[in-house]
């Protein structure tokens, strides 16, 4: 039947591109944001997945609905899409996640029958980086290694939906794109689509503290400083492979506090609930639509939802300790 996706696998996507109205009114741009969210694990990552085990079917790595395991290192949004998306062809899935990441993840991830090993946060040169540690399982259990950061089925899986779509969605009236990065899969394989389809199309890379992408992009040195409490963006040390290449125009740097007052923002004034990294790239969009000047179009990435962060972002007392503004009608 047209109108039934068949599994979850064709149930992730098609996301709708949704104004954002404040900001918009804002800027006199109109600024749109592509509702990753909505997608059946709730995140953009549910793209990734699909594309790294689309890719791992392909080469014969892995069988539908024969024995296989995935093991992947993730700040919780791959593993949650990894998981789900292996459920529903009959595999396994074992998630390794630093220890910091938010409670409400990895609930999440047990709950979906993940093998879940929680490892303590450690620099990307230690061999218990969740990433090494990851990549180590994968070898001693002889299963697939899903490898994120270094797959380029990842990009190339943005190039061929998340980009099409915001292309087909805004008729090509798209002057900007911009958001941050985590592995670099989204941005990369946005901007590829979009800067294929009209060259002119600015890319900007949204940077939380604690990350040297930005000064990467502006410099061509990763420098670092600061600090922020959003989760799955953010590179502190090295380019991941899924980054390197893209076609980006420019970088910024967003502070946790210009986040969070979009992050509250949407969901007060808007009814969108939405996590950090959406805080982060939302500023992002507003700053870049300031430089172009009204009458633009910015679009950027929803990531994914509030309710995975409740004990952080709607928590005034984490937010307290941190420094950091409390939603205002959470007192
Ligand atoms: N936002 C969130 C909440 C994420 O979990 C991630 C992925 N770790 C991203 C943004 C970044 O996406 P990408 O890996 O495609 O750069």
């Amino acid at each position: 039947m047209p109108g039934v996706a068949s599994d979850f696998w064709e149930a992730v996507g098609n996301t709708p591109l949704i104004r954002l109205r404040r900001a918009s009114e804002r800027t006199g741009c109109e600024i749109l944001g592509k509702a990753e969210f909505m997608n059946p694990g709730g995140s953009v990552k549910d793209r990734a997945a699909l594309g790294i085990l689309g890719d791992a079917v392909k080469r014969g790595q892995l069988t539908p609905f024969q024995p296989g395991t995935v093991v992947e290192g993730t700040a919780g949004n791959t593993g949650i899409g990894i998981a789900l998306a292996a459920n529903a062809r009959g595999w396994k899935s074992v998630i390794v996640v630093p220890e910091t990441q938010s409670r409400e993840k990895l609930a999440f991830l047990r709950m979906i029958g993940a093998d879940l090993r929680l490892v303590k946060p450690a620099p990307l040169s230690s061999p218990d980086h969740y990433v090494n540690y990851s990549r180590r399982l994968a070898e001693e259990m002889g299963a697939v290694w899903a490898n994120q950061f270094g797959n380029l089925a990842n990009a190339a899986a943005h190039e061929a939906t998340t980009g099409p779509e915001i292309w087909e969605q805004t008729g090509g009236k798209v002057d900007a794109f911009t958001c941050a990065c985590g592995t670099g899969g989204t941005l990369h394989g946005v901007a590829a689509a979009l800067k294929s389809r009209k060259p002119g199309v600015r890319i900007v890379l949204a940077d939380p503290y604690g990350s040297g992408m930005a000064s990467w992009v502006k410099t061509g040195e990763v420098k670092a400083e600061g600090n922020s409490i959003t989760e799955g963006i953010g590179q502190a040390s090295k380019v991941p492979g899924n980054l390197e290449g893209a076609p980006i125009d420019d970088a910024l740097r967003v502070s946790d506090e210009e986040a969070l007052e979009q992050v509250y923002s949407l969901l007060i004034d808007e009814g969108l609930s939405v996590g950090g990294s959406a805080g982060i790239n939302v500023a992002a969009a507003i700053r870049v639509a300031e430089g172009l000047g009204p009458g633009h179009t910015v679009v950027t990435i929803l990531c994914d939802g509030g309710a995975r962060y409740q004990s952080k972002l709607f928590n005034p007392e984490f937010l307290r300790e941190k420094g950091l503004p409390t939603p205002p009608w959470m007192g």
